[in-house]
Formats: structure tokens, sequence, C-alpha cells
């Protein structure tokens, strides 16, 4: 694990890189929120992220979570941003304050029923499989109003946003263009329904400008802040 100064310094670093990106493409540096992701890494992570002042950190799995949890009693926010098993569903609706790799019908309402029975109101995030990859999680383009339209008749969730992850891809206009679509897409769903949907969580530590470009709310950034995953 790096120590907390290299942590630091690595944290300056991506903040110039989000203010660089904002200025750049015209948006308010405070529209934007950053995601430390501190999945495959010790615990120290989020204690660093606390003493930073981040106010949330990303959890790829309901084990690993729970076992930090139960390590430090600091009050971050959990967020889920990796596939979540519906037979899973309870112990994620107990943990993580959002859930944003919402991907199934089966889940959604799961997470409902679960939420309902322990009296929360659940913030998600509807995944969507951007690049349409059948190899992906997420809901197909195609599905997402569907999902939608669930999700909202779901009594203990609340529906925030959208979120994606790009096609991995060296080429940045893969990314760009799935940013793009997502923002899209967003927009077309808050006006058939009526509704907001202010979060668009998108963007990692290699394609953060271009989600900042295409109207991200909320970059997941793990490998700038913490170097190369440990385990
Ligand atoms: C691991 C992960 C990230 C962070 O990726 P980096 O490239 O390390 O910044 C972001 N989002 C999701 C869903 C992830 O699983």
């Amino acid at each position: 694990m790096i120590s907390f100064e290299q942590f630091s310094h690595n944290l300056a670093s991506v903040q110039t890189r989000m203010a660089a990106a904002c200025k750049i493409f015209g948006r308010a540096p405070e529209s934007v929120v950053l995601l430390p992701v501190t999945k495959n890494h010790p615990v120290d992570a989020v204690i660093y992220a606390d003493r930073a002042g981040l106010k949330a950190v990303g959890e790829n799995r309901v084990q690993e979570a729970a076992q930090k949890h139960g390590q430090t009693d600091i009050a971050v926010r959990w967020e889920l941003i990796g596939h979540l098993q519906s037979n899973k569903a309870k112990s994620a609706v107990e943990l993580f304050d959002r859930v944003q790799s919402v991907d199934s019908l089966k889940l959604l309402e799961r997470l409902n029923r679960q939420a309902a029975e322990i009296g929360k109101k659940l913030p998600i995030l509807l995944q969507c499989n951007t690049g349409e990859d059948p190899n992906k999680h997420g809901f197909m383009v195609g599905e997402m109003a569907q999902a939608l339209e669930q999700a909202l008749a779901a009594e203990s969730l609340q529906v925030d946003g959208l979120m994606t992850i790009a096609p991995l891809d060296d080429d940045l206009d893969v990314a760009k263009a799935a940013f793009i679509g997502l923002r899209e897409l967003r927009d077309d769903l808050a006006a058939q329904f009526g509704v907001a949907l202010p979060e668009l969580s998108m963007g990692m530590t290699g394609d953060l400008e271009v989600a900042i470009a295409a109207g991200s709310t909320q970059i997941r950034v793990g490998t700038a802040l913490y170097g190369a995953r440990q385990y």
C-alpha cells in the first residue's frame, strides 16, 4: 500500500486533471465529483480518502466491502460499483449507501424488496452496457426504458441516474462515443418519464477527461489514486 503522502500527491494530480478538463469543456468544477475506488486495496485506502476529505468510496464486491466496513468506523458513504448477484441483495442493501451497478430486472426487484424489509430508501443508478458487449454487465440501451419504468415504480428505490463503463479500447474516441451515448440516453429518458436523473457516473483513470467533456457528474478513479491493484 502506498503512503498517505503518495496518495495526497496522486490526489492532487487527479484534481488537476479534473480542473483542467472542466475548464476546457466549460464545466463548473463542483459539477463533477471524484469517487475514489478502493477495491482490491486494504482498508487504508478508505482511511486515506476520508483523511483527504472525500465523502464516499467505491467498492465492487459485497464481501470485501463488508470486511473493510468491519475494520473501521469512519463515516464515509459506501457505493457499490461492481456486479451484484441477486442472492446477495440483502447484504448489499444493509451495507451500501448506493448501488450503481443495477443491471437486471431481477436484481432491481430483489433490492426493492430487501430495502422495503429494513425500511430503507436505497439510492441506485441503472448500469447501461453502452458498448452492447454481450460479455459485459449492464442493461442494453434498448432495455433501459423498461428498466427505468420498473425502477421508478419500486417504492423503496430512488433512481439517481445512470452509470456506465466504457468498452476497453486504446482509442479514446470509443469511450467518448459511449459517454456521449449515455448522456443522450439520459436526456431522452428524463424527458420521456418526466424525471431528472441528475447523476451520470462515467469516467475512470484512463478516460476521465472525455467523460467530463461528455457531461459526467461523477468519475470513479482507482489506479491514478492508489496505484496498481494488489489482489
Ligand atoms: C475498478 C473500477 C473503476 C476504477 O478503475 P481505474 O481504471 O483503476 O480508475 C471504476 N469503475 C468501476 C466500475 C470499476 O470496477
